[in-house]
């Protein structure tokens, strides 16, 4: 069965006293929602996954890392593995966001290892894929993004990519204020359902959540949950108030 979820992702914002204070908030927030119709995941700094896991204990509210390392172990200085995260008791990693192929030139070959190594480590992968406004503006976002999709997760078989969320968030909406529309992104949703039903079949595909991701609030959170494809966002900004992220866990 297909699970709604909203997902928030600090990048890295807040000290470790701030982000258990915020993770409190959202806790508190989150158990007073009588009919709650979604998962929600907050996404944290590694350094705030171990004091961050303790607040949420209890509760309902899920874990995620932003990242993970592409080697298991070894000399690596200053990485974090996805069995390490796993130590911590999260629950999912955030693979593949934009900032980080963007940032530190992360390839679609180095998710393919992430997505494999946080797997095996018991971690569920919220994968992010999404085209530049130079690629959306080219007609090649289609394309963009089947590649991103087919190239990290397509070689996973159907029992592993269970444990994919994929996460649809268009460059040109992540922090700009400028969200696709509901119609734009409900485009591409059934676009990257219609994938993963050419390659595991139809039951997986309808099983498969998939967020969007850009500039979400509370404002327009509704219009795109309301669309058949849309299953829930990933939430950069709007995640770092236990409010507006609240408004937008209820907008279903
Ligand atoms: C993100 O970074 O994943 C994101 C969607 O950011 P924002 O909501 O701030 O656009």
């Amino acid at each position: 069965m297909r699970k709604n979820i909203v997902a928030g992702n600090w990048k890295m914002n807040t000290t470790v006293p701030e982000g258990v204070q915020l993770a409190k908030e959202v806790k508190d927030a989150v158990a007073q929602v009588a009919d709650l119709k979604c998962d929600v995941v907050v996404g944290v700094p590694f350094t705030h996954l171990t004091a961050v896991k303790s607040v949420l204990e209890g509760g309902k509210v899920l874990l995620s890392a932003e990242n993970c390392a592409d080697h298991e172990k070894g000399a690596y200085t200053g990485e974090v593995s996805a069995p390490m995260v796993a130590s911590t008791g999260a629950d999912y990693a955030i693979l593949g966001h934009s900032e980080r192929r963007g940032y530190y030139n992360e390839t679609i070959e180095m998710l393919k290892t992430k997505v494999d190594l946080a797997l095996a480590a018991g971690l569920k992968v919220i994968f992010c894929c999404g085209e530049s406004l130079d690629e959306r503006k080219s007609g090649m976002y289609f394309e963009i993004i089947k590649e991103e999709i087919m190239g990290s997760l397509f070689h996973l078989d159907a029992d592993a990519f269970a444990n994919i969320v994929i996460a649809y968030e268009p460059i040109w909406a992540i922090g700009t204020g400028e969200t696709a529309t509901a119609d734009q992104a409900e485009e591409i949703h059934a676009f990257i359902r219609k994938l993963i039903a050419d390659k595991y079949g139809a039951q997986v595909a309808d099983d498969t959540t998939i967020l969007y991701g850009g500039s979400c609030k509370p404002s327009n959170a509704a219009e795109l949950f309301a669309k058949p494809d849309i299953d829930g966002g990933l939430i950069g900004g709007a995640s770092l108030k236990a409010a507006d992220f609240l408004g937008i866990v209820t907008a279903f």
